[in-house]
């Protein structure tokens, strides 16, 4: 059976030669060498991509939305992408998560897949600590550190499916690593997600508006095939709420925790929209 080579790219500038497994490091043609983690994950990240020494998410966030996901909070929305994934996705699909976390949404899709010695499964995170996490969990799963927001450290047109759950979008490099015709899934937080949360935090009502740039910032490369939204009510205790606070807002305030801790329980909409849009034709 022939070995599926996974589509990596060299990040260094100018490079961007295929990468290949040589033991416990990835090396290109040109003899850049990515050693491989202990845990298992691979860094791409150039020096001058990187925005901090210590950039993405802190390891706590990523910790906190991963325990919620284990507690069945935000599974809904994951169960539903990995659905579509597997129902479009050719025999031997390569499909990419930008903004992978902890890994839970490419594990869902590798649970799925019919035949999972087919399926290139990358996670792309711009978190060491998220990588980490996401290779001890799940090491099925090819996972990279690399800046989203940046070039891809993929091959042009040899991926399947793009998907960004709440995370980077960068339309330019998804229409230059997808195959013709290949399926990007963006999910964004609809207007009412964690309403009664930043009800609580902020104070007064605050439903979040609609992003209309969404479909704008994708026109030019890619057409809108479905649109659907997810949404998930649970009634939640104190240690659930205040890991939702740790996942979602950037720093956790003490006067937000505060509050967060004078309640015995929440009930907390999550709500998304998810567009699935396809990759022109003439692009
Ligand atoms: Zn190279």
């Amino acid at each position: 059976m022939a070995v599926v080579i996974p589509p990596l790219a060299c990040s260094v500038r100018a490079c961007g030669l295929l990468l290949e497994r040589r033991s416990r490091a990835y090396v290109c043609a040109r003899r850049h060498t990515y050693d491989i983690a202990r845990s298992g994950y691979v860094n791409l990240l150039q020096p001058t991509d990187r925005r901090s020494s210590k950039a993405g998410d802190r390891p706590e966030a990523i910790a906190a939305r991963a325990r919620l996901i284990a507690r069945g909070i935000g599974t809904t929305l994951i169960d539903a992408i990995a659905e579509r994934i597997t129902l479009a996705a050719p025999r031997e699909p390569v499909v990419v998560d930008l903004g992978s976390g902890s890994g839970e949404l490419l594990a869902a899709v590798m649970a799925r897949a019919a035949d999972r010695s087919r399926l290139t499964a990358i996670g792309i995170d711009i978190s060491t600590a998220a990588a980490e996490q996401a290779a001890r969990r799940h090491s099925e799963g090819l996972w990279v550190v690399a800046n989203a927001d940046r070039r891809l450290p993929l091959l042009d047109r040899t991926v399947d499916v793009v998907v960004s759950v709440h995370g980077r979008r960068n339309p330019l490099e998804c229409a230059r690593v997808l195959v013709p015709g290949g399926m990007l899934l963006v999910a964004v937080p609809a207007p009412e997600d964690l309403i009664e949360l930043r009800r609580v935090v902020q104070g007064g009502a605050v439903e979040r508006p609609r992003d209309h740039t969404l479909d704008q910032a994708h026109a030019a490369l890619f057409e809108v095939a479905d649109r659907f939204d997810i949404r998930e009510r649970h009634e939640l205790e104190a240690d659930s709420l205040r890991d939702l606070l740790r996942g979602t807002y950037r720093g956790e305030r003490r006067s937000a925790a505060a509050r967060i801790e004078s309640l015995a329980r929440l009930d907390v909409t999550l709500a998304s929209t998810v567009i699935v849009f396809r990759l022109r034709a003439s692009c």
